[in-house]
This record gives structure tokens, C-alpha cells and sequence, in this order.
């Protein structure tokens, strides 16, 4: 049997590439019965059915899964935000960050149009997020400043690059590989990227090894049914010191004895991601108030 992986799906076909090669495969009946959802990103075996044509017998087992885009088997998160035009701020890191996080994926930071930045202003902003730990990879895609080593960081991996619209996502990506071809700017926002014929994301194969996806990834609208808790342990320097507050159940809003807010007295916690963390709490609480 041959093996590959789904990236697209389409009228009922999935396109299932293996090396430089890829089939129009059906999928085995028995699938079906199990009403068993294939995703873009998964891992499958196949066999030839006659012609160009092949037919999934097997479905490897999944890493994880994306929800927006639903992706299988992806390996990591770009979160990608313009130094200018539209501006980078704290809070809408926070805000990525936070959906990013749920994801469970490896999260980089990614910041596009240094060209337009100012220099001093914009490391302010991203040795807050280096220090906590993610990776900060600054970018032009207009100018090229980085597009190699952020090359190489997509090398051999399933990467989905998030964030806002007009940050300079489909820009960075033909910068990266120019055979993907994908329309940029206006265009782009007039035509409605995202809205495909599928429900499913494609995979777009980069040249040297690997995919990106071809969608720009969850948006800021998806916080539903998020619990403080869950919130909590998207701000991951909180959730590491939560464990030395004094009430187990402690959300460091208002309890007393609280290691998180003795962090931030302190400045061991960036006081601007603590408020970051304590808008979302009472937008969380709001919310709940609703129902
Ligand atoms: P997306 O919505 O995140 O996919 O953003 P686009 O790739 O469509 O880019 C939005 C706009 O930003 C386009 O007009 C691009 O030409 C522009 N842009 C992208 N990267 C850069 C950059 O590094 N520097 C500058 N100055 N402009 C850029
Ligand atoms: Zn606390």
C-alpha cells in the first residue's frame, strides 16, 4: 500500500499526495459506515484502483486537530501580526494568543513589515512575549529581511499561519515559496479568502518539504464557550505560578494571597498581559450573565 497525506478535499474526492505525486482517491466503503470524518492533514494508506485513480483503505492515527481550519497533523502555529499598518498592540496579541493557545500547537510569534517599524517601540513589545517564551521571527516580506530563516523554520513541518487580516499572511507565504501564487491585499479581502467550495482547508506543499495551510486561520469571534479556567491557562506565565496562590480555585482577580498578583507587583508578570488577562476574565463573565 502506499502511503500520503490528504491535502484537499474536494466533490467528494480526496487529493492524497505521497513524494511529488498526488491521487484522486474514494474513500473504502466501511469508512463511510463509521461515519468516520477524514480531514485535510490526515494520514492515510492507499492502493490504485485502475487508471490515476485510488481508493484509502487505511487511516493513520491523528496527532491532533485544528478546528479552524480544520486541519489535521499540524505542527505549528504562526502567528503572524504587521508591526504597522495595522498596528501591532499588546492586546491583540493577547487575544491570538489565547486562541492559538486552546490549539494546544507550538506557537511562534511572527512580525511582518519591519520595513514600516520602529525599532525601539516594536522590541519593547516583543521581549514581553519572548521572555514568557515564545519565539519572536521579524519579518519583511516586502524587503525579504528574514524570509530565509523563517524558510527554514516551515522545512519538513505542517505550518498554519494565523492572525489579522492584511498582517501580510499571503505576502510572507510567496515570499517564502513564489510558485504558491496567492493573491495579496484588496483583492484578496474582496474576494472573500476563506470561502472555499469545501469546508476544508487545503494543503499547499512548500518545494523543499512541507505544507502550509492555505487559510488564514481561527478569528477573533471564537472565544464562545470558553471557561476561566480555560482562559487562565491560555496565559500560560500565569498558569505556571497559579499552583503557589493560596485558593486552588484562585482566577488572581480578587482573592487575596494571590502569586500571581505579587508577580506582577513585582514585575516578574508583564502588568499589560495581566490586564490583557483580567478584560478577558469579565468578558468571559459578561458573557455568561447572557445566557
Ligand atoms: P493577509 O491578509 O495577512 O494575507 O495580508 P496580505 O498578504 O494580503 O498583505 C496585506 C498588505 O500588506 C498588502 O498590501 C501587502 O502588499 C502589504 N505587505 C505585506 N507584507 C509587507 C511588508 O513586509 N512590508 C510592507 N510595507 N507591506 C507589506
Ligand atoms: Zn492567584
Amino acid at each position: 500500500m502506499l502511503k500520503g497525506v490528504i491535502v484537499k478535499a474536494y466533490n467528494s474526492y480526496y487529493y492524497v499526495q505521497s513524494e511529488d505525486k498526488v491521487t484522486m482517491c474514494t474513500l473504502r466503503g466501511r469508512f463511510k459506515k463509521e461515519r468516520f470524518s477524514l480531514l485535510v492533514g490526515d494520514l492515510v494508506l492507499y492502493t490504485m484502483s485502475g487508471g490515476d485513480k485510488g481508493v484509502i483503505e487505511e487511516i493513520l492515527p491523528r496527532r491532533n486537530r485544528l478546528l479552524r481550519p480544520t486541519v489535521a497533523n499540524i505542527d505549528q502555529v504562526m502567528l503572524t501580526f504587521a508591526a504597522v499598518n495595522p498596528d501591532i498592540n499588546g492586546v491583540l496579541i493577547d487575544r491570538f494568543l489565547v486562541l492559538a493557545e486552546l490549539s494546544g500547537l507550538k506557537i511562534n510569534l511572527c512580525v511582518n513589515k519591519i520595513d514600516l517599524a520602529n525599532p525601539v517601540e516594536l522590541t519593547a513589545l516583543t521581549d514581553i512575549y519572548q521572555r514568557i517564551g515564545y519565539p519572536v521571527i521579524l519579518l519583511s516580506a516586502k524587503t525579504g529581511m528574514g524570509i530565509q530563516d523563517f524558510r527554514t523554520l516551515l522545512y519538513d513541518k505542517t505550518t498554519v499561519l494565523a492572525g489579522p487580516s492584511g498582517a501580510g499572511k499571503s505576502t510572507i507565504l510567496n515570499a517564502v515559496e513564489p510558485g504558491l501564487k496567492l493573491v495579496t491585499g484588496e483583492v484578496s479581502r474582496k474576494i472573500g479568502r476563506g470561502k472555499h467550495t469545501t469546508r476544508f482547508a487545503e494543503l499547499l506543499p512548500l518545494a523543499a518539504g512541507g505544507f502550509v495551510v492555505d487559510t488564514p486561520g481561527f478569528s477573533l469571534t471564537e472565544f464562545n464557550n470558553l471557561s476561566e479556567l480555560e482562559l487562565m491557562h491560555c496565559f500560560i506565565e500565569i498558569a505556571a505560578l497559579a499552583p503557589a496562590c493560596k485558593f486552588t480555585s484562585c482566577l488572581h482577580d480578587k482573592e487575596p494571597q494571590c502569586a500571581v498578583k505579587q508577580a506582577v507587583q513585582a514585575g516578574e508578570i508583564d502588568r499589560a498581559r495581566y490586564h490583557s488577562y483580567l478584560e478577558l476574565l469579565a468578558e468571559i463573565k459578561e458573557k455568561r450573565k447572557d445566557y
